[in-house]
């Protein structure tokens, strides 16, 4: 099979990605679910042809780092008989659609979000329309519960409503725009991308649109779209990690420094779940994985192992709040080791202070947010006080130790 081969796009199974450590293959896995089995292979996978570590995307996908590149067709092969590839590259990439990760399992939510992703999913991969979308143009579907998308911003975004019958709220790029029901989702969904298209000019993110033209043109020809009745603020999660009760049942939720997990972490931890009488593995948005379905006992007893092994299962860690990009040497353009700053920072701070963002360049790969946010450069750090890694810094040169006593004495302060 030939490779799709190109330098900074959005990395598939079918178009990887190189970086300083080789290609990088995401694997798109539907509703975020890794059975067991497939946790195990893909850890056998990453050892065999990558350099055994994935990170887990923002968007809830996992991505096999460190391939070498006469190895790309090999693996493709793999992916295939396991039914991971798709028909095509263009079909792969639009395929972005963040899914509840407890949907299934919480008999608290306004509905089981699966079937609509599958559905969207299946839309996306048959429109081939809609395969001009920009790379990074994705979907939402958040059936609410226990664990609502909290922090997730997408271009098309739709969220359960509690009560009856069941409704979903439509956002686009971040602004409400309506109400459908659930049946509606793929015939609104396409209606509007098709709209986005024509109307987009030299845009690539609905927010931009959106801010333009405001959400009524986006919504053009499309009936079923209704406007939005007045409603609650969704519920709130604060605290996934750990041992955690949902509906009858438990789960735990195993945070992951930086969103890396090694195979050598990630092939116990399925083996652990199974172990312990689990039902899956979920994927999150978050940097953690969930492992659900899970009776009272075997999660605490679970959640004491998977600490032992280097998960975070703890919300008050500090390391928790560092966002950091994989840095020197995994990637070419970073100007310094970014993780290793983090964890020589992190004693110096507090998950309650909030999050901090180091960054190896200022693309600012890691986080796309407002934080604290200290940017490698060639003579130490510049430091932007709260914003973006590509905003102007308050500070610059900035060694460990001159970095050390900033963060203490914010943290004290607790101004970010
Ligand atoms: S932020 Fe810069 S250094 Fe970090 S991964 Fe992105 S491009 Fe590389």
């Amino acid at each position: 099979m030939t490779a799709t081969l190109r330098k900074g796009w959005c990395p598939g199974a079918l178009a990887p990605m190189l970086s300083g450590d080789g290609y990088i293959f995401r694997l798109r896995l539907t509703n975020g679910i890794l059975t067991f089995e497939r946790a195990k292979v893909f850890a056998d996978l990453a050892r065999r042809f990558g350099n055994g570590a994935f990170d887990l995307s923002a968007r809830a996908n996992l991505q096999m780092r460190g391939v070498a590149g006469e190895k790309i067709a090999d693996l493709q092969e793999e992916l295939r008989a396991l039914g991971l590839l798709d028909s095509d590259a263009r079909a792969e990439a639009v395929r972005n659609v963040v899914p509840s990760p407890m949907a299934g399992f919480d008999p608290s939510a306004a509905l089981d979000a699966r079937p609509l992703v599958a559905a969207l999913e299946a839309l996306l991969a048959r429109e081939t329309a809609l395969h001009d979308l920009p790379a990074k143009f994705g979907f939402s579907v958040d059936g609410g519960g226990l664990l609502p998308l909290q922090g997730v911003e997408t271009d098309i975004a739709f969220a359960a409503l509690p009560g009856a019958p069941p409704r979903l709220a439509l956002s686009l790029g971040g602004r409400p725009a309506g109400e459908l029901a659930p049946q509606d989702i793929c015939a609104v969904a396409e209606k509007i991308a098709r709209n986005f298209l024509r109307l987009r000019g030299q845009d690539r993110r609905m927010s931009a649109v959106v801010a333009r033209l405001g959400v009524a043109p986006l919504l053009d020809g499309d009936a079923v779209v209704t406007p939005s009745s007045a409603r609650d603020e969704a519920a709130s999660c604060d605290n996934f990690l750990g041992a955690q009760p949902c509906g009858g049942k438990y789960f735990v939720g195993a945070g992951l420094l930086f969103g890396r997990i090694e195979a050598d972490s990630l092939e116990p931890l399925a083996e652990l779940a199974q172990a312990f009488g689990a039902a899956e593995l979920r994927l999150t948005p978050w940097r953690a994985i969930l492992v659900v379905g899970l009776e009272r006992a075997a999660a605490v007893e679970l959640a004491k192992r998977l600490a032992g092994l280097g998960f975070l299962l703890d919300a008050r860690d500090s390391r928790l709040v560092f966002a950091a990009c994989p840095g020197a040497p995994a990637c070419s353009s970073a100007r310094g080791d970014v993780r290793a700053l983090a964890l020589a920072l992190a004693p110096h701070w507090s998950a309650q202070a909030g999050r901090v963002h180091i960054s190896g360049c200022e693309k600012g790969c890691a986080f796309n947010a407002p934080a604290l946010t200290l940017v490698a450069e060639a003579d130490g750090y510049a430091l932007i006080d709260f914003g973006l890694a590509r905003e102007r810094p308050s500070a610059r040169g900035l060694d460990l130790a001159a970095l050390q006593s900033r963060l203490i004495s914010l943290a004290q302060g607790t101004r970010v």
